[in-house]
């Protein structure tokens, strides 16, 4: 396995540094290796113990001081538990929260995207019942209105499915559903008509064989559903299968999993990540600044320790995040977590999604409103996901183009010449 490093040391006995004899070789930088031999937390992600595992072990809230709170306690702490414990029907949820009668009426119609809660993120939901996060996972009976133009697969995902579970609409990389399952079902789910439905028919072997054949695709997208819900045995599996085709370079997880159910990230998932970290990214679908809580904080620590780039991807929702403060504060509070905001969406034409959906005005005038006022590495791109993939929308800085003159507006509305270099020469 590369470690992407030039200049390490790569051991597997005590002679070299004074540790236990190790199963496994790895690898150290000079630097980080004198640097951090001593510390006792960071060592754990490069050192190896009795057993020759490198351990990445960190409890919740160990290495960001004495505050420690889980929104469950015990049990709550198993991610197991949390799946096999999660809300999925009108008499668990009423025990919960008090539901309006668009929230009951939702489970007296014929549903066809079912729901489905984490106690973990109903306990967010719980602390406040108010908060915008509600109505991302908390279904009304809205969703039961169809508007015009509105589809199961708004972007045309079933045509581009070159074999079953493997989307290609790029030329280099592919989308590999891995599984049907969701910890819990976002309302806006622009894969409602697979998430959920217990249809899901592996066909692992076959996407191998497809992906060992065409040598252009260099990309893979673990996708779902959520690949984190998947065992650690399968999720192992899967990504050294995937690790092991020489010309794939990139391998991303999509996953709501930190969010929802942050457990999952347990020392035994970092450990299988670990090894593949040179070619893995990790994709986390945020929507809201309430979303991050101590263990989501942490889960994406935890991740980040490995190596693995993190970045976000947003939609944007009506009535959940859709004004400038609150994006602000969510896309700044992923950067302290590590996390690179990437994409903002456009509310996908999903059927009975109107409801969420704000106009393409609202967008921009959210980009405007976080570009230059805050730190650029917090601002997402600004995209309308469609059947030809992500179109970026314009923001407006460019104000004028003529004879090699560009006229370019600055997040204050102030306004510059660039001259291209030709025009200067004549
Ligand atoms: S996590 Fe993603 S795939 Fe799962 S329900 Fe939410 S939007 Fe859909």
């Amino acid at each position: 396995m590369n470690d992407g490093t030039k200049n390490t040391v790569q051991t597997t006995s005590s002679e070299e540094i004074e540790e236990p004899p190790s199963k496994l070789s790895y690898k150290v930088t000079d630097y980080y290796y004198s640097r951090f031999k001593d510390h006792p937390q960071i060592n754990k992600t490069f050192l190896p113990d009795d057993r020759g595992n490198i351990v990445l072990s960190c409890e919740s809230g160990d290495h960001l001081g004495e505050e420690k709170q889980s929104p469950v306690e015990n049990l709550g702490n198993d991610w197991h538990w949390q799946i096999k414990n999660s809300i999925t029907t009108l008499e668990d949820i009423s025990k919960h929260l008090v539901l309006t009668d668009e929230e009951k009426n939702f489970f007296k119609s014929k549903q066809q995207f079912k729901f489905r809660i984490t106690p973990y993120y109903l306990d967010l939901i719980k602390k406040n019942p108010n908060s915008p996060i509600r109505k991302s996972l908390i279904p009304n009976n809205a969703e039961f209105n169809i508007s015009n133009g509105e589809s199961i697969d708004p972007l045309g995902e079933d045509s581009d499915t070159c074999i079953p579970n493997l989307i290609k609409r790029y030329p280099d990389r592919v989308l590999y559903i891995a599984t049907d399952f969701c910890s819990a079902n976002c309302r806006y789910c622009c894969r409602s008509r697979l998430v959920g439905h217990e249809k899901y028919k592996d066909n692992f072997p076959e996407i191998l064989e497809y992906l060992n054949t065409h040598s252009e695709i260099r990309d893979v997208i673990v996708s779902g559903g959520d690949p984190m819900t998947l065992s650690d045995k399968r999720l192992d599996f899967i990504l050294s299968r995937l690790y092991a085709i020489p010309h794939i370079q990139i391998i991303r997880i999509g996953t709501k999993v930190p969010v929802v159910l942050p457990q999952r990230i347990t020392t035994n998932l970092l450990n299988i990540l670990n090894k593949f970290w040179d070619k893995l990214f990790i994709n986390i679908h945020f929507i809201h600044e309430d979303e991050i809580s101590l263990d989501t904080k942490n889960a994406c620590l935890k991740l980040a320790r490995l190596g693995i780039p993190l970045g976000s991807q947003t939609v944007l929702l009506k009535g959940i995040n859709d004004n400038i403060e609150s994006m602000k504060k969510l896309v700044q509070k992923l950067l302290s977590c590590k996390v690179i905001p990437r994409y903002l969406y456009q509310m996908d034409k999903i059927q009975g999604g109107d409801h969420f959906r704000t106009s393409i005005e609202k967008g921009i005038e959210i980009i405007k409103g976080i570009q230059g006022f805050t730190s650029g590495m917090c601002c997402p791109k600004y995209v309308v996901d469609s059947h030809y993939g992500k179109i970026p929308i314009d923001i407006g800085s460019v104000r004028k183009k003529e004879n090699g003159v560009y006229v370019l507006r600055n997040y204050e509305g102030k306004e510059t010449e660039y001259r291209e270099w030709f025009l200067r020469q004549g």
